[in-house]
């Protein structure tokens, strides 16, 4: 992918970049003492063409067992996660992802976050976020959602074009994306994000100006953008190997990001990280979470975590899900331990697909290792082929290295 260099913003006539706008506020030991929460919700209306995510269409009446279930599973995470002191974890956001959560009542959206504030120990200015799906909002609903503690909400709008929502199964209209934006305005949301997705069958550049410049005029606070990645096992791949659809051209897609990258710079967004665009201060603290390798607890059917010191993830189906609460066992079903090489090259990873970059003396602090000491000379060429960058202690991929990416990710491990 191809993206500008110079990430460096004026706003009031100050100069703000990734840097000084993501600067962690709290030690890095302190963040490394707290956990994100993810809650998975897998339903689904129908599946769209192009989605590899554990959802499921056809079960809903599993609500409210799945709704029980995960309440189970907080508690006993909560238990799990407790500190050394035998208090409860801090937890800084919490999100709840999918499938469409907003399938979920308000009623149960509220059980599941009251449980979390019961087995942990939430920020009183915690980012709470919901996914929603633009054709299943109620103005009722989000007013609900609002006041249950919901403060911020993640919109799959993916496009403006009609068509191309068709093509990829969803079930919204352009005019819905509109009306779930000014309902859950109304309801008093001002921390909203929606994704759309470029590089798609039959996409034009037309059609993605014509998107950017109709969710621009939505004056929301973040922004989203992912290229379509084809996935085996979806219908989209099927109908690729078949020529029934063409994958996106390459080169178009890399004109799309880039396209949008100037365009969103232009009007105050910060490309805080490869795909997602802020306004100052409004960049998702949950999903930073990821890619600064900090704690994170996923719940719910095939939810992934990554807590002390290991990383696993959770039985896949739903229906087995249930089940394994009902007798209250934790579902983890895979778990591997992350060694200290793994997490420091992670770290790096991670850092190195923000635009702010790795900084040095944060990951010294955490590993007790400066970062030279670690890489040694793997990165000397590299680094010799501009693909890097250095300022006041901060590492990061130069407007080279981000088209060249993986020839740095590839020299962080370390040799066998
Ligand atoms: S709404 Fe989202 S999670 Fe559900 S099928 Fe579509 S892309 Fe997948």
């Amino acid at each position: 992918m191809k993206n500008t260099g110079d990430k460096t913003i004026s706003i009031a006539g100050t100069q703000l970049s990734p840097q000084t706008l993501l600067q962690p506020t709290e030690s890095i030991q302190q963040l490394l003492e707290t956990a994100a929460l993810y809650l998975h919700i897998p339903f689904c209306h129908t599946r769209c063409y192009y989605c590899d995510f554990n959802t499921y269409a056809g079960i809903l009446p599993l609500r409210e067992a799945y709704v029980r279930a995960l309440l189970t599973e907080i508690e006993l995470a909560g238990q799990m996660a407790r500190t050394t002191a035998g208090e409860k974890r801090r937890s800084r956001s919490i999100f709840f992802g999918g499938g469409t959560p907003s399938l979920l009542s308000v009623a149960q959206i509220s059980r599941l976050l009251n449980a979390c504030f019961s087995s942990f120990a939430v920020d009183k200015d915690a980012e709470i976020t919901l996914e929603a799906n633009p054709g299943t909002l109620t103005q009722e609903q989000l007013f609900g959602l609002r006041e249950a503690g919901i403060n911020r909400l993640s919109m799959g709008a993916q496009s403006f074009s009609a068509s191309l929502l068709q093509k990829l199964g969803r079930i919204h209209s352009p005019e819905e994306i509109v009306q779930a934006v000014s309902y859950a305005r109304a309801a008093g949301f001002t921390s909203i994000n929606i994704d759309l997705m470029f590089g798609l069958p039959d996409q034009t550049m037309q059609d993605w100006r014509e998107t950017l410049e109709r969710a621009l005029e939505l004056g929301l606070a973040h922004f989203s953008l992912y290229s379509l990645i084809i996935e085996e096992g979806t219908p989209f791949y099927s109908w690729t190997q078949s020529g029934k659809i063409k994958p996106g051209d390459e080169d178009l897609c890399a004109d799309m990001y880039e396209y949008a990258d100037e365009l969103l710079q232009k009007a105050g967004y910060i490309n805080y990280e490869i795909s997602n665009w802020s306004l100052p201060g409004q960049h998702s603290r949950h999903n930073l979470t990821y890619w600064q390798n900090l704690p994170y607890i996923g719940m719910g059917a095939g939810a992934y975590s990554s807590f002390a010191g290991k990383r696993f993830s959770n039985e896949l189906s739903p229906h087995e899900y249930i089940k394994m609460l009902k007798a209250r066992r934790l579902p983890a079903v895979e778990s591997e331990d992350i060694a200290p090489e793994q997490a420091m090259a992670e770290t790096a990873f991670l850092a190195l697909r923000t635009a702010a970059g790795l900084h040095l003396p944060t990951f010294e602090q955490r590993f007790a290792k400066t970062f030279a000491q670690f890489v040694g000379d793997r990165l000397r060429m590299v680094e010799e082929a501009g693909l890097l960058e250095h300022e006041d202690g901060w590492l990061r991929l130069s407007k080279r290295g981000r088209l060249l990416g993986n020839e740095v990710f590839m020299r962080l491990l370390p040799d066998e």
